[in-house]
């Protein structure tokens, strides 16, 4: 516990977390914060995904910190940004249930004053894959992730396996810049495989039924590697018949790529990543295995 608990918007007042706005106020809550300090930055919305990273970062740091913030500068299509679910009142209750210290949610220009004018980019790691089809994605990402860092200063900071090519780009930065020790957490699914994520909200009822074919496609592919496939294209091809097989389903990439540098395979030898995109609708999912 840092401080006073503080009221929420709604009037309630969970536990003995803290919650933060402006610059300063998380500035003055640092102050007082116990070492090691565990940040799991999010989007809100938040679900058995974020619960697993801010669980982890509660068993190894002294305070945990959560920062909600809906990052406008990593949408490329502001529909997309416009749509994307929020409900802080309800974060700040799974923050409070979930042992939080201190929740951080900015307005944008707490987080971007005016005149910000500076651009975190990584090279090679956030150029295929996601920032092929999502150009500038990744560079709102480093930047966001940057200033969260520059203002939090956490020893530890826990990013999920799910975004599997975000989590390799933003070690990199932590590594290059010195920033803080980034700590992966595996993926957290529902029962039927399904990837836990903030978006499948707007699955419908039936797309949220086909939904568990990304996972049955990846798995796919695991199992012609673990029966000793190692030619990449062939294990692509499995994953492809797959989510080709659901009507409802329209495949975007499936990558089969070195687990260190995302550089596309010919042949699987060593640790590589297996991840693909697809929309179901309107909706964009992503997931990913790590093979061997
Ligand atoms: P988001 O709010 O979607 O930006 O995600 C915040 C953090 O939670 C990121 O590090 C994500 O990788 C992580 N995360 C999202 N979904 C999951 C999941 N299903 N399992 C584990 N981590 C997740």
């Amino acid at each position: 516990m840092i401080g006073e608990p503080e009221t929420t918007g709604d009037g309630t007042i969970p536990g003995d977390l803290l919650v933060v706005r402006s610059r300063d106020e998380l500035g003055r809550a640092l102050a007082r914060a116990p070492r090691p300090l565990g940040l799991v930055p999010t989007m809100g919305w938040l679900h058995a995904g974020h619960r697993s990273l801010i669980a982890r970062a509660r068993a190894e740091c002294a305070t945990v910190a959560v920062s909600i913030f809906v990052n406008p500068r990593q949408f490329g299509d502001p529909a997309d940004l416009d749509r994307y679910p929020r409900a802080e009142a309800r974060d700040l209750a799974i923050c409070a249930e979930e042992g939080v210290d201190l929740a951080w949610a900015p307005a944008v220009e707490d987080v971007y004053p005016p005149g910000f004018d500076t651009q975190v980019s990584v090279g090679a790691l956030s150029r295929p894959l996601e920032g092929a089809a999502r150009p500038g994605h990744f560079d709102g990402v480093t930047t966001v992730v940057a200033v969260l860092f520059g203002l939090v200063r956490p020893d530890r900071a826990y990013f999920g396996m799910k975004d599997a090519q975000q989590l390799r780009v933003i070690a990199r930065m932590a590594t290059d810049l010195a920033l803080t020790t980034v700590v992966p957490c595996p993926t957290v699914r529902e029962p039927d495989g399904l990837a836990m994520s903030s978006r499948n909200v707007h699955l419908s009822p039936a797309e949220r039924a086909a939904a568990p074919v990304i996972h049955r496609a990846l798995a796919a592919g695991r199992a012609r590697w673990a029966a000793g496939e190692r030619d990449a294209e062939a294990i692509r091809a499995a994953v492809r018949r797959v989510v080709e097989a659901e009507p409802l389903a329209r495949l975007e990439y499936v990558s089969l790529a070195d687990d260190a540098t995302l550089a596309e395979l010919d042949r699987t030898d060593g640790p590589a990543l297996l991840s693909l995109a697809a929309r179901l609708g309107s909706t964009r999912l992503i997931d990913n295995l790590v093979l061997g």
